[in-house]
């Protein structure tokens, strides 16, 4: 392990000049294996059930296009010049609105505006956490937070999960693991709804559960809801905010519900820690971009984004279906696989023997690229699982995808 001042440990023969000069904390800032193999796995021939892109085309882009035209005709002066580091005021009070829905009571003063959750991520572990510190959250959990909490040197703790989420007693295990060594827990980050990597949602029953926990032990959650108005049967949990709002970080996004180039997401946090989240949204960008935040707001204002909502819902539960069709078709004997109830991803555990980061490569030989599963955990488990994202491509290219995979599982365990 690398502590604080000391360079990077690299390869030795590393060509790079600048070797010596980076921080400690660049040492876990690592490319996701996937992202080694961009340039092949892109290529139009291979189906890639890796990213969690979202199908844009069931945007309606005619009359986007006509408002973004008339935002800038008639508040360009305003849409173009800097901003807040706040973010928008009308986009605030509509972001309360957008939280309504899972039960949220926020006033506005207390919503941050960011480039995408994954900004929110980046501040709330740069305001929380120092070198060492630990931070709980799922086995296994969003790749992007990980990536945030190893970029400032916290340490992540998992915690397992069964078919309902996360387990409050293997979290009360968790914390008092990490208290008899003496270290300092600074949050719990939790996916509660249609989980990103693990496709599974923290059962109601359980969520006073784990606020319960989180206080008694002064933990602060941090809730990451970027799915959960993502739920094929329409259902919408109430999120953990909604009951416990002094002692719960939410981070929200629009990438999921309508546009993630346009990179708006937020951050709504209780009064005192929205200070320091504003405080460091200036340091790394003066502000979101303000173009895109009225942009959203138009949006919000002007179309049945609530419809829109409901169209993409039909689009990925047609292609989650087409997934678990296909999976319960070809799979191999040995392979498990829950039915996701909303959201983008299939979490898969493979046949014994088979190591899905190793198997990648030949993957992408064959035609079909998806995510290993050890991308998704800080302490190196993972290898027999791997994910697969239902949202980009059609339920045709998702069969073929799955009955590709199928195959190179097939051929590794004639290995
Ligand atoms: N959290 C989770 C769980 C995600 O899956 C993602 C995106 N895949 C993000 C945060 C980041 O989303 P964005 O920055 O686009 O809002």
């Amino acid at each position: 392990m690398n502590l604080p001042g000391q360079p990077p440990k690299q390869g030795a023969r590393s060509l790079d000049p600048h070797l010596r000069r980076y921080a400690a904390r660049t040492a876990g800032m690592t490319a996701s294996e996937i992202r080694a193999l961009f340039a092949v796995a892109s290529r139009p021939e291979v189906v890639s059930l890796a990213g969690g892109m979202p199908h844009l085309a069931a945007l309606p882009l005619d009359s986007l296009s006509a408002e973004v035209g008339e935002l800038i005709a008639t508040d360009g002066l305003v849409a173009l010049q800097y901003g807040s580091a706040h973010g928008v005021p009308e986009l605030r009070e509509q972001i309360c609105e957008v939280m309504a829905l899972e039960g949220i009571k926020a006033h506005p003063d207390d919503v941050v505006v960011t480039v995408g959750s994954q900004m929110g991520l980046d501040m709330v572990t740069r305001i929380f956490c120092d070198p060492g510190d630990v931070v709980l959250a799922e086995g296994p959990s969003y790749v992007g937070a990980l990536g945030s909490f190893s970029a400032y040197q916290a340490q992540v703790v998992h915690v397992a999960m069964d078919a309902d989420g996360l387990v409050p007693e293997n979290l009360r295990e968790a914390i008092a693991s990490v208290e008899r060594a003496g270290r300092r827990i600074k949050f719990l980050y939790t996916i509660p709804n249609f989980h990103n990597p693990a496709g599974v949602t923290l059962a109601v029953a359980r969520r006073a559960e784990v606020l319960e926990i989180c206080r008694a032990h002064g933990i602060l959650v941090v809730e990451d809801n970027p799915y959960g108005l993502l739920g094929f049967d329409g259902v919408t949990y109430p999120a953990l905010r909604s009951t416990d709002p002094d002692n719960v970080v939410y981070l929200g996004s629009f990438s999921k519900t309508f546009a993630a180039g346009l990179r708006v997401g937020w951050v709504l946090a209780p009064h005192a820690v929205r200070e320091k989240l504003v405080l460091a949204a200036e340091s790394a960008t003066l502000c979101p971009p303000t173009l895109n935040q009225m942009i959203v707001s138009r949006y919000l204002a002007t179309h049945d984004w609530k419809g829109q909502i409901k169209t993409y819902r039909e689009a990925y539960r047609e292609r989650r279906d087409a997934a678990i069709s296909a999976l319960e078709q070809h799979m191999p004997v040995g392979s498990t696989w829950n039915k996701p109830s909303g959201g983008f991803y299939v979490w898969i555990t493979v046949p014994e023997g088979i190591d899905t980061k190793a198997m990648l490569p030949r993957a992408v030989t064959q035609r079909v690229a998806y995510a290993s599963g050890t991308g998704f955990y800080a302490d190196g488990l993972g290898s027999r699982q791997l994910r697969i994202s239902y949202c980009y491509p059609t339920p045709e290219r998702i069969r073929e995808g799955v009955r590709r995979l199928a195959n190179v599982l097939k051929d590794e365990m004639e290995l």
